[in-house]
């Protein structure tokens, strides 16, 4: 009786919500919390519409967790992953076997990633990418003969996964300080105009934060840096969207020490900016790429690494083995997924739909948010976007006045997003959104009305509090 409840389609929000109290371990979630709170148990999707158990449908402006670029219930997606269970549902790409759709995929992300790159690493995830990429870049460096050039350098309120080399290389203190951190690693400020960037131009800033990377690898020792890591645009820290100096100085500043550069795009690769790869967009050319997510919309799990020519000819040709690798390094299945989501990118020109319609559609609209009295600042890039919630406004947005960071002004906001039907995620008192790719203009309209009147809700909750 327990396994035909487990796997019926037929469900009682109760009694998942007591079963989850009981025994399911969320990520990043205070326990004790979720279960007085009681957990929301979503049921289906489709396009860019979720329904959660009770029957609310809401707009997802997250694309589930920035993955679902081409939207919710593409039965394509699930037709290929059908048939490849069926055909074979599992082999390993270890002692010299491959399976077919995990070599097409290798050869489909080559075509469409810069020129550079010519190998593809596959992981189960982001976080399984970027452990292959710290341990690669040390690889490597000792080929080379430099081994000593173990350092990597990343950013504070950086992102790059839950693995321990993952969090060690993201820059968010609270896993630093459960476990996550390990030697070898350094981190420097992030490019966050809004903090930082006071009595700066947003370029002369853009260079000024780059510039903290060429002071790090002069404090640790150009002949010990391995490589910097960095998002293109930074999601998980709150949508943080660099100055346009921002990327080439940095990448200028790897070329002078000879340091590779790592992008992780685990959110930007796969139109999320309106290109195949974020660094296309920032134009710059890093050795190796992040990705995940996006790869499959999240329909199964698939990650890995764009090896660009400088690492894998060293790798290769001088490597012998590298000892690294999962069970599910090109999981057929996932593999499979990650066709048809790309042919599905490809066949309805989503990216240059971001590029060229919808993203531009998406700016003058999110911007314009910042006409309301507690939006302090807005700006947007491709499909993420982000805006500041603020107690004044004021002409510059350095003059702003913030709320109380313990008032938790996002929270409450993201409350009556969902209680209305949009989910918008908060970081701090910046609130954020990645829609997926497919969104048309008449959705994004629907979205900013949404998200207006939730404003307005808060807006109108903060008065009666007496914290506006
Ligand atoms: N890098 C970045 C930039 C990410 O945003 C994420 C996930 N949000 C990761 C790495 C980790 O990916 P995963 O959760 O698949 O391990």
């Amino acid at each position: 009786a327990s396994v035909k409840a487990a796997t019926h389609d037929v469900y009682d929000t109760a009694e998942i919500q007591r079963q989850d109290a009981a025994h399911y371990m969320h990520p990043f979630t205070d326990h004790k919390a979720l279960g007085e709170r009681g957990v929301r148990v979503m049921v289906r999707g489709d396009g860019i519409y979720l329904w959660d158990s009770e029957g609310n449908k809401i707009l997802d402006g997250m694309s589930g967790l920035w993955c679902v670029n081409v939207g919710y219930g593409r039965t394509s997606i699930s037709d290929a992953v059908y048939r490849q269970m069926q055909t074979l549902s599992f082999y390993n790409s270890f002692f010299n076997t491959t399976n077919v759709p995990a070599t097409r995929l290798a050869a489909l992300l080559v075509e469409i990633s810069p020129p550079q790159f010519n190998h593809v690493f596959f992981t189960g995830s982001g976080s399984e990418a970027n452990d292959t990429n710290l341990r690669m870049v040390r690889r490597y460096w000792d080929l080379k003969g430099f081994p000593n050039r173990h350092t990597i350098i990343s950013r504070y309120n950086a992102y790059h996964g839950s693995t321990v080399a993952g969090a060690a290389l993201g820059g968010m203190a609270g896993m630093h300080e459960q476990g996550g951190m390990i030697p070898g690693i350094e981190h420097i400020g992030q490019p966050n105009y809004l903090e930082n960037g006071s009595g700066m131009s947003a370029d002369e800033f853009g260079i000024v934060a780059a510039g903290w990377l060429e002071t790090k690898i002069l404090e640790v020792g150009a002949d010990k840096v391995a490589a910097f890591i960095g998002e293109p645009v930074q999601g998980a820290g709150g949508v943080i969207i660099p100055p346009a100096t921002y990327w080439p100085e940095i990448e200028r500043i790897c070329d002078k020490y000879d340091v590779l550069l790592i992008a992780d795009e685990v959110i930007c690769g796969f139109g999320r900016l309106g290109t195949w790869f974020g660094s296309e967009l920032m134009q710059i050319k890093p050795d190796l790429i992040t990705f995940a997510k996006g790869v499959t919309s999240g329909y199964v799990p698939l990650g890995g690494v764009l090896v660009g020519d400088r690492v894998a000819d060293v790798l290769i040709e001088e490597g012998g083995d590298f000892n690294h690798g999962f069970t599910y390094s090109g999981h057929p299945v996932a593999c499979a997924a990650a066709l048809e989501n790309i042919r599905i990118l490809i066949d309805e020109r989503l990216v240059q739909q971001v590029a060229q319609d919808t993203g531009p559609y998406l700016k003058e609209k999110f911007e314009a948010l910042m006409d309301h009295p507690l939006v302090g600042y807005a700006d947007t890039c491709g499909f993420v976007a982000g805006l500041n919630l603020v107690r004044k406004k004021a002409e510059a947005v350095h003059d702003c006045e913030f709320f109380e960071p313990d008032h938790g002004v996002g929270m409450l906001c993201r409350g009556y997003m969902f209680a209305n039907g949009i989910i918008m995620r908060a970081v701090g008192d910046r609130m954020i959104i990645a829609p997926p790719l497919v969104m048309t203009r008449a959705q994004i309209d629907e979205m900013i009305f949404k998200i207006r009147y939730c404003l307005e809700a808060t807006l109108i909750d903060l008065q009666q509090r007496g914290w506006v």
